[in-house]
């Protein structure tokens, strides 16, 4: 057998690696190999595999040392020899490397990366000698030593920011020399911070800082297999839904410096814009500085491009004269640089085909890229992208349909301020657009409390305020509405992760003073505490005070295209879930084919309809019963006639009274009193016949069809509303195709018998009119035993819709309404992966559904099948009902792009 390989070298011509693999090198590693094979300057290096965190994660640190020194040793040796003149450990012209993670998807800042090692006192002095730059040097060596302390000797535990151990010793020393900026640290200075760093690591750990390379490389490389399971990793691949057996890659390469002189850099940029999709090359970069310091937002950057640092200048009011001056463009500042970085982004977004975000250093005036990957964007910007490069003939239109997420449309669809309420908001102070859309909230200072306070109080909209966000603060973020930092450009931490997760993010306020002891902010010379309302325009960077309304997206004609495209692909139908003709509107607007559940309990809360509905409850008998119903008639007829119209043309599923009865009773003393009113009897007696109708277990309880079966009228009363409203509006020429479904079925018999019902109503109320329309009847199946004996169900059902939310529920076993209390726990301790009640179970609940089908078609070939669950808008769930051949899906109008896009890209990955 053939030994399996651990180490993949990349650099020049020797380079092993590739694109395609990045199952084994991780992203970061397979693009840095696919880089160096298209010659584009990248410092040499190389990738251990992520099998090798699984093995690490098996067999421990020393064992999995003993499996890698032959190959790290090597690929060592290879890249001291194209670097040409300097060696690891070498005290005369030391190699310096970087240690790095790189899972197969990225993970910004998730894990952990170590710069500069391989530096001790004496690899220091060599480093003088040679470039002559003890700043440098110094600087170096105390960055390694910060970043080595942290990562691999633990130093920093997750805590909140403020709390950094090195932070802490950094301002000291400020304060002794009387300086602010980092920058006016003398070389003396950097020095003594590396001796008060080392004495602190000593006094906490009880450990020497190590000078010896070779340990310290050891030890960097186990840090970062262990930051794998580090708790924001572990919390961002919940959110993204990464497999904990994927594991990490760890790239080691030789260093550049960015930091070396004014003649050095580094930068960020992207192919494309990440917040808009438009087709402008942009970025940001810091003269004298390493790579960290331009996503960390402690200086602000500078912009790329002239055109982008015009922009920019502009935005912020500086002028032109202040811009050349203090903040040109790299175009400007250092043209050849810029061309041939231009010249390498276009080469990588033509190969890759995709928007690419790059990194990269410029040592000294030479440019070097050490990192190439698709880049993350916004559900904006993915549409553009997608369409402008299908238009570019860059990618098919399959290509185009698999480039957009279908939950990043959910952005696209999110409210935008109301113009109208805009122009009386106030403007306290202006940012970046860092990513798009509107949002108001309570300010909150603490991600951890942010966190505390939704979990709390579901629901609550916060602002997380920040002078600059970390990867500590990941979870505030995702429970935040929006973000705003003071510090940071449109690369920085939060502008990333904002995108990452579609949430509004205006960053690089510099004019906000955030206080956190205090927990105040000041903007516009105002000061605003935690808990009062501010609202954020993450498309145009502004910041408002108060809460400011906001209306409904409106769609792109790139976005117009992609649904168009949808068409052509999918094979499921989207209907909508819609109760009212406003959503039904909005459904059809959407793209909706039809209505795939009209709840009618919704309309009945409506107005009037409540005391006549509670009237019909709390009857004594059918009489009484069939006297309530009657006043309901007229008024339900009115809420299909409705929907009919907006629907002409498409069908519309109607299902019939479906929840327990006291869902509908009077709760407070009001309701009782209309009710003593509406039926002249007493309160104590209204009151007994309230307690009479209380369940111990109502969803198991006198609901679905039991109710129309041991109460026919109410089925008879809602056909005649569907059919009256149907032949009335046929005479106005609107075409109607009522379905008309019986919830909650779990035999033929209960089936059959509202069969009945409703076919001897149609047949009265066809006669009566003189006109008749055509009408299916159709079962849900909802109840696990409905799809054991779906054959039987659709000798008498001409339609299934499966209702996913109970079938969920009585298959698992699992209340809906109480698996907030042990979901979390289960989520946590891996008992169950995902909710349940989001993402369709395909081995439970999903072959109940399977079985469904097969029987029922065993019956009725042509039987048309679809779900109306919350699942029919969720991606996942998409696609399983497309594998198992279902007519189509119904979800809430404002999903239904999202569930075509899911369906267009099922059809696309299950072809045939
Ligand atoms: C269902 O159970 O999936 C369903 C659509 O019905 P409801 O949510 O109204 O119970
Ligand atoms: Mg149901």
């Amino acid at each position: 057998m053939k030994e399996r390989k651990h180490v993949y070298f990349f650099g020049g011509k020797i380079t092993e690696g590739n694109a395609t693999m990045k199952e084994l090198l991780g992203g970061k590693g397979a693009n840095l190999a696919e880089m160096s094979l298209l010659e584009i300057p990248v410092p040499p290096g190389f990738t251990i595999t992520t099998e090798v965190c699984n093995d690490f994660y098996k067999q421990g640190k020393e064992n999995t040392i003993k499996l890698l020194e032959k190959e790290v040793k090597e690929a060592i040796e290879k890249t001291e020899n194209i670097v040409g003149d300097s060696k690891f450990g070498d005290n005369t012209n030391p190699l310096l490397v970087s240690v790095r993670s790189g899972a197969r998807a990225s993970m910004p800042g998730m894990m952990d990366t170590i710069l500069n090692l391989g530096m001790n006192e004496d690899t220091v002095k060599a480093i003088i000698n040679r470039s002559g730059n003890a700043r440098l040097a110094w600087d170096s060596y105390r960055r390694f030593i910060q970043m080595y302390g942290d990562v691999v000797m633990g130093l920093n535990p997750i805590e909140k920011d403020d709390e950094d151990i090195f932070e802490e010793i950094i301002g000291q020393l400020k304060e002794e020399k009387g300086i602010k900026m980092d920058s006016e640290f003398t070389t003396d200075d950097l020095k003594e911070l590396t001796v008060r760093f080392k004495k602190t690591i000593k006094d906490k750990t009880g450990q020497d800082f190590p000078s010896d390379p070779w340990t310290q490389l050891w030890n960097a490389i186990m840090a970062v297999f262990e930051s794998w399971m580090n708790d924001r990793a572990i919390f961002y691949r919940k959110l993204n839904n990464i497999p904990e057996e994927w594991g990490t890659a760890v790239n080691v390469q030789a260093m550049v410096f960015g930091n070396m002189n004014d003649n050095s850099g580094s930068g960020v940029a992207f192919t494309r814009d990440s917040a808009t999709g438009e087709n402008v090359f942009n970025g940001e970069y810091l003269i004298n500085a390493q790579g960290e310091d331009v996503v960390a937002g402690i200086r602000t950057p500078q912009q790329i491009t002239k055109k982008g640092s015009q922009d920019w200048a502009a935005l912020q009011g500086i002028s032109e004269e202040d811009r050349k001056t203090n903040g040109p463009s790299l175009e400007e500042l250092m043209p050849e640089v810029f061309r041939q970085l231009n010249a390498f982004q276009k080469k990588l977004e033509l190969h890759y085909k995709d928007m690419q975000d790059l990194e990269f250093t410029i040592q000294d005036g030479k440019l070097w890229l050490l990192q190439t990957r698709n880049g993350k964007r916004t559900g904006t910007a993915a549409v553009k992208i997608a369409v402008d490069m299908l238009k570019e003939g860059l990618i098919t239109e399959k290509e185009a349909m698999l480039r957009v997420e279908p939950q990043r449309i959910d952005e696209l669809l999110h409210p935008v301020f109301n113009p109208q309420a805009l122009k009386k908001a106030k403007v306290i102070a202006k940012g970046l657009p860092a990513s798009p859309g509107a949002s108001s909230g309570q300010i909150i200072f603490f991600a951890d409390d942010a966190e505390h306070i939704v979990k709390e109080h579901a629901g609550r909209k916060l602002i997380l305020v920040r002078i600059e966000t970390s990867a500590e603060d990941l979870k505030g973020m995702a429970v935040a509405e929006g973000i705003l930092t003071a510090r940071g450009g449109m690369t920085s931490h939060a502008a990333v992760v904002a995108r990452g997760m579609g949430k509004c993010c205006v960053s690089g306020v510099a004019d906000l003073r955030i206080n956190y002891k205090m927990r105040t902010v000041t903007a516009n010379g105002k000061t605003y505490r935690e808990g009062d309302w501010i609202s954020l325009n993450g498309s145009t960077g502004e910041v408002y005070e108060g809460q400011v309304e906001t209306k409904p997206a409106e769609m792109s004609k790139d976005f117009a295209s992609l649904m168009e495209l949808t068409n052509k692909y999918a094979r499921l139908d989207v209907r909508a879930n819609a109760d009212t003709p406003h959503d039904a509107k909005v459904a059809r607007d959407f793209g909706a084919v039809g209505i795939g559940l009209c709840r009618t309990e919704h309309m009945f809360f409506e107005g009037d309809k409540i005391i006549a509905m509670r009237e019909m409850i709390l009857a004594e008998n059918t009489e009484e019963r069939k006297k309530a119903l009657a006043k309901l008639l007229p008024l339900q007829q009115k809420d299909f006639e409705g929907i009919f119209t907006v629907m002409n043309g498409l069908p519309v599923t109607i299902r019939l009274l479906d929840p327990p009865l006291h869902e509908f009773l009077p709760r407070d003393i009001k309701g009782i009193e209309e009710m003593v009113e509406a039926m002249h009897i007493s309160e104590s007696r209204i009151k007994q016949k309230i307690n009479a109708l209380h369940e111990m277990n109502p969803m198991l309880g006198h609901r679905g069809c039991r109710l129309a079966n041991t109460y026919p009228e109410i089925a008879e009363m809602q056909t005649r509303a569907i059919l009256q409203a149907a032949i009335k509006l046929k005479k106005e020429g609107i075409d109607t195709h009522p379905e008309i479904m019986v919830p909650l079925t779990s035999s033929i018999m209960e089936m059959k018998y509202q069969e009945n019902v409703i076919r001897s109503t149609a047949q009265k109320v066809f006669t009566e009119m003189g006109d008749t329309i055509k009408y299916e009847i159709g079962s849900m199946i909802e109840v696990p035993r409905a799809a054991i004996t779906a054959d039987k169900i659709a000798e008498s059902a001409e339609f299934f819709s499966v209702g996913t939310n109970d079938l969920t529920q009585m298959t698992y076993g699992f209340s809906r309404d109480d698996i907030g209390k042990f979901l979390p726990i289960y989520l946590d301790s891996g008992i169950l992966g995902v909710d349940p009640f989001q993402v369709i179970d395909r081995e439970g609940v999903g072959e109940l559904i399977k079985m469904a089908v097969s029987k029922g078609r065993l019956t009725r070939p042509s039987l048309s099948v679809g779900i109306c669950g919350e699942h029919g808008g969720e991606p996942s769930s998409i696609e399983f009902c497309h594998i198992i051949g279902l007519n189509y899906v119904s979800c809430s109008p404002y999903r239904v792009p999202i569930a075509r896009l899911a369906a267009a890209q099922a059809a696309i990955r299950f072809e045939n």
